[in-house]
């Protein structure tokens, strides 16, 4: 069990990041009684539309984290990429969540691959090298195609490439210039599923049904629950992912992703320390949905019933499909205030129940 820091109502949750996923966390802080301050070096973060404070500093800046988080009860954040420096800073003056061991493992797919291996968890087959051409020295690993990934800072399908030949590794030499990169097989699978998993201080979890979800051109488009799996095989990616969570003494909610082969076997391709984009169907499928979820766990709640009380489709709205949007009375809406919709930005969600 982790130590209890029990933040009182009223108190206040500085959240790192201020995206869509701070946005949510700050709504659903707000629902349970606690004030938020943002920190983005972004001053038109979507976040800070919604939140009590807001700070805008880089994420490197010591001076301002350490003010920022002298000045909270707890401190979490809404993406993996920022520095772990930074969090450790933070831990300084207040509690974390997830803690700087946590992030650091999940924001460099080497150090994950190694945690799942020690954990006896299994994964997509990779390599690792300090650049790509470590990897073209040692040529009896290739075997096309395969999947180069630079090993921190990807999201979305950025920093990674499909490889067919030993050429296209050699010219990808430029794009992934001084970067430690993993080149992974390609795996043909049958289908994608994730869990969102929650663990609290108390050490108690609460896993919601995997999702099936849908990507283009590595963009998350769709997720659908139920997943279309067997009881087992659900049963065993929530196990999978608990044992995940258990094993880091992790606190708050988590994102699993997962391929599912065409021999039904379960392959972990990435963890989130985060809530996820695959989980905001949780918003219209459950009680309890995964943002108030992470707010629970990281105020010293405990977790609440993770059940599925609906069907639901959760479709994002990328780029200009927000022009598109038409007010259909079966669906619930959720814009995340964004300026010029780029193409592939994720601009809002849907939830249709089915
Ligand atoms: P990632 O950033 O690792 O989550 O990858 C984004 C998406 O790219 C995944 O959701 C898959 O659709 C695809 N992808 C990533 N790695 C592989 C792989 N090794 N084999 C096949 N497809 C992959």
């Amino acid at each position: 069990m982790n130590k209890v820091c029990k933040v009182p109502i009223g108190g206040t949750i500085g959240i790192i990041g201020g995206g869509q996923l701070g946005r949510m966390l700050s709504l659903s802080a707000s629902q349970l009684g606690f004030k938020t301050h943002i920190f983005d070096p972004d001053p038109e973060a979507p976040a800070k539309q919604v939140t009590n404070i807001s700070t805008t500093f880089p994420y490197d800046d010591i001076a301002a984290l350490e003010k920022f988080s002298d000045s909270v009860d707890v401190v979490t954040f809404e993406f993996e990429n920022i520095p772990k420096e930074s969090i450790k800073i933070c831990q300084r003056f207040s509690p974390v969540f997830p803690d700087a061991n946590s992030l650091s493992i999940c924001q460099d797919r080497i150090n994950e691959k190694r945690f799942l291996n020690e954990i006896k968890i299994p994964f997509s087959p990779f390599f690792s090298g300090s650049t790509v051409s470590e990897i073209l020295q040692n040529e009896s690993v290739l075997q096309f195609p395969m999947v180069l990934k630079s090993s921190r800072f990807g999201y979305d399908g950025k920093g990674q490439r499909i490889i067919n030949s030993k050429q296209e590794l050699k010219n990808s030499e430029s794009e992934f210039k001084n970067t430690p990169v993993i080149l992974e097989n390609f795996i043909d699978f049958k289908l994608e599923i994730s869990v969102i998993i929650c663990r609290d201080m108390f050490g108690k979890i609460s896993a919601y049904d995997p999702s099936e979800n849908y990507h283009q051109n590595g963009i998350l488009v769709e997720s659908k629950v139920p997943a279309n799996i067997s009881f087992p095989l659900a049963s065993d990616a929530i196990l999978i992912a608990s044992k995940i969570v258990n094993a880091l003494q992790y606190v708050g909610v988590m994102g699993v992703e997962f391929f599912v082969t065409n021999e039904n076997k379960l392959l972990v391709n990435e963890l989130a320390p985060r809530v996820h984009n695959s989980g905001h169907w949780t918003q219209s499928g459950c009680l309890i949905n995964q943002f108030e979820q992470h707010i629970r766990a990281i105020t010293g709640w405990t977790t609440g019933d993770a059940k599925r009380h609906s069907d639901v489709t959760m479709s994002n709205l990328l780029g200009s499909a927000i022009s598109r949007l038409d007010n259909k009375p079966d669906s619930s809406v959720n814009i995340y205030g964004k300026g010029a919709p780029r193409d592939g930005r994720k601009m809002g969600h849907i939830n249709r129940i089915n």
